[in-house]
Order: C-alpha cells, then sequence, then structure tokens
C-alpha cells in the first residue's frame, strides 16, 4: 500500500477504459469517428490521463464543457482536436485560435460575435453548429414553427467570415430510455436534425461531421451514428446493460479505521437516526460526504468489505460513516472497503441515494487521490 491509499482512494484503470473504447468501436459502423466526451476531469476519472489514453487509442476527436477544460489538456500535451460544448465568451477567441479548439456556437448571434473577434484577430475559428431539436438547452431553435427560421440562420452562419463550420449536431434527452414514448420523441428529434441538415444543404451549407449519438443512442439507437459518435457514460463502463461487455472504469476503495462493539439500543451517528437492535460489530469506514459518498444513501447502502456486503449505519458524515461488521468476521481494522466498483455496484449506491451513477462519479472529490492501474 502507498501512501495515496491509506485511507480513500479510487482506482482508475485505463485499460478498461481501452478495453470500452474497442467495445464502442466494434458496435458502431466501420468509418464512423469516435469523439470521447472527457468534460467534468472525464466524469471523475481524470482528464489528462483519460485524454491521453483516448488520444493512443485514435480516437477522433474529444470534448469538453468549457474553455478551462480544453486548456488543461492542451497544456498537458493533449493534441488530438477538442470541441467546446459549452458557451466561451467571445473576449477568448484569441485562445481558441491559440490552442486550435473547436467551439460549439448555438445561436445565430453569437456566430455573429466569434465571426468578428475572428476577423479582428486574423483568424480562422473553427466551430460545429448545434441544434435543438428538443433538449430545449443550447441550440438554434428550429423546432416546429421555428424550422424555417432555423434553416436560414444556420445558413446565414455557414456563411459568416472567419468561421470554419466543420460539423453539426444535437444533443437528445431521452436517448437512454427504453420505453416506447422516449423512443418516439428521440426518432423525432433525429429525424428534425437531418431534416434540418439537408434543407440547409440545399441552400448551400456543409458538414463534415454530422453526429449526435450519446451513450444512449449508441446502445439503443446504433441507426443515428452519423458521421461520429460521442459517447461518455458509455467509455466509462455503464450503461450498456451488458450488451457491449463494458468495464466499469472506476473502484472507489476505503479502509475500517476502527471496530468497536455496541450494546443494543446505543445509537449511532449524527442524528441518532440508527439504534442498534442487537449487540453491534461496528467498524468506522474512512470515507464521507466530502469524498463524495452521498449523504442521501445513508442507511439504504451496502459496502464490500472482505468478499461479504456491510450494510451501512446511520448518518453518512463528512469524511466517515458507519458500516455492521458482526456478520464479517474476517474484517479487522485496516480492512479495505469498496464503496463502488466491481462488488458493490455504482448504480446501486445511486438508486439508494435517489440520483443518476453520473452525479457519484462526478462527486468523487480532490481529496481523493485517483491510483492509475493498468
Ligand atoms: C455529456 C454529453 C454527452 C455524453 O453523454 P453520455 O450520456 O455520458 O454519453 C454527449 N453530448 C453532449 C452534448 C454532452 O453534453
Amino acid at each position: 500500500m502507498n501512501d495515496l491509499q491509506k485511507r480513500t482512494w479510487a482506482e482508475v484503470s485505463l485499460a478498461n477504459i481501452e478495453h470500452n473504447y474497442g467495445r464502442i468501436k466494434a458496435a458502431i459502423p466501420e468509418g464512423t469517428k469516435f469523439l470521447g466526451i472527457v468534460k467534468a476531469d472525464a466524469y471523475g476519472h481524470g482528464a489528462v490521463q483519460v485524454a491521453k489514453r483516448l488520444e493512443k487509442c485514435g480516437a477522433d476527436y474529444l470534448a469538453i464543457a468549457c474553455l478551462d477544460e480544453a486548456l488543461e489538456l492542451r497544456r498537458n500535451g493533449v493534441t488530438v482536436p477538442i470541441l467546446i460544448l459549452g458557451h466561451t465568451p467571445p473576449d477568448y477567441v484569441n485562445l481558441l485560435l491559440e490552442n486550435e479548439l473547436t467551439q460549439t456556437v448555438s445561436c445565430e448571434a453569437k456566430a455573429q460575435e466569434f465571426s468578428d473577434a475572428a476577423a479582428a484577430l486574423g483568424g480562422t475559428l473553427k466551430i460545429h453548429i448545434k441544434l435543438d431539436t428538443g433538449m430545449s438547452r443550447l441550440g438554434y431553435l428550429c423546432r416546429e414553427s421555428y424550422f424555417e427560421d432555423g434553416v436560414k440562420n444556420v445558413v446565414s452562419t455557414f456563411n459568416l467570415p472567419n468561421l470554419d463550420v466543420e460539423g453539426i449536431y444535437t444533443h437528445f434527452s431521452v436517448s437512454d430510455f427504453k420505453d416506447a414514448d422516449s423512443a418516439a420523441y428521440t426518432k423525432e428529434q433525429f429525424k428534425l436534425f437531418t431534416d434540418v441538415i439537408h434543407t440547409a444543404e440545399d441552400g448551400g451549407a456543409s458538414f463534415k461531421i454530422r453526429h449526435c449519438a450519446n451513450s444512449g443512442a449508441v446502445v439503443n439507437h446504433p441507426e443515428m451514428t452519423l458521421d461520429m459518435v460521442r459517447p461518455g457514460f458509455l467509455l466509462y463502463g455503464y450503461g450498456d446493460e451488458g450488451r457491449l461487455g463494458l468495464r466499469p472504469a472506476m473502484r472507489m476503495v476505503s479502509t475500517v479505521s476502527t471496530i468497536k462493539y455496541y450494546e443494543p439500543n446505543t445509537c449511532v451517528s449524527y442524528g441518532r437516526n440508527y439504534v442498534t437492535d442487537k449487540r453491534t460489530r461496528m467498524g468506522v469506514v474512512a470515507a464521507g460526504y466530502a469524498d463524495g459518498l452521498p449523504w442521501a444513501a445513508a442507511g439504504k447502502c451496502a459496502f464490500s468489505v472482505e468478499n461479504s456486503f456491510a450494510p451501512q449505519c446511520g448518518n453518512i458524515c463528512m469524511d466517515m460513516c458507519m458500516i455492521d461488521l458482526s456478520d464479517i468476521p474476517e474484517a479487522a481494522v485496516g480492512s479495505r472497503v469498496e464503496l463502488f466498483g466491481e462488488t458493490a455496484k455504482l448504480e446501486t449506491l445511486a438508486s439508494a441515494a435517489g440520483t443518476i451513477p453520473y452525479e457519484l462519479l462526478c462527486a468523487v472529490s480532490k481529496r481523493v487521490p485517483r491510483v492509475y492501474i493498468e
């Protein structure tokens, strides 16, 4: 055990990410480009490490949420094309140009600002146009009565000086749901996306990279891969329901720091929510909500210790929480506790907390060292 592994740590398997990359590649048509989503520190896995591995695997593109995340990758020597999914204020177009970053443009007015800023700097900014086909978040309006204006704005963006419109994309809101209503909604989004593209092409525009498939679409709507897929969740080993044979890339591990016996009727932790109903061998785990354990899962989850599951008892504290080790005599001070990973499933912990697995990955805090294993 090295110094980083004494308390709580997150093991990240870059080999599993590479495996997942290969499984996704095998599931999409040959020649389809691959954009790996590494926003939010690669869903907590470490953006630089994951980006470098994906680059080595041959990923065509990476995407992050904001300029600072892109600059972190460039500073660390990542040279593959990078798409910024969110907005960047036009004041920073110099940084976009210097670092050869591709900017998402989500409306005509912003396209004009980017065009002006790039012209003032004497450069050409590479952009991808984003369409709002039903997520109702970022993107050119183009639904229903907005269709004609949407197409017109896309074409006029295409014709603005100092912008190189390389791609066009949209984002699905329910592609990961299997019910008929969600599938129909995703198909409608896809149809609108391709209708806008075709109509804009008739108006003189052209797009080298058309993309819309997030993880949900890669799994549930393989006919929507177009020129490039854009998965995040799948890359980290989740969301395929076993169909692609993915492997979770992160394992969050802590240790038992103390074990004590309590008589029946002993209150445990803040709030006195938990009261022992028997003589209890209680372990203190060196991880709490400041490490990323969800407070909301208190009393509703179990962690893996010495090949058994230990129920978590009482409120989860900032830096610790308690587990019942009465039925696990092999557990001792220093025993490792898998909070989620191979045996304790991230999805189970997330549903205990009433949240989504994405949030728990992003919640693994700065205090938790990432240990890269092969
Ligand atoms: C986060 C994000 C993705 C990846 O979503 P997953 O569900 O993790 O595959 C794809 N596209 C956009 C625009 C995103 O913001």
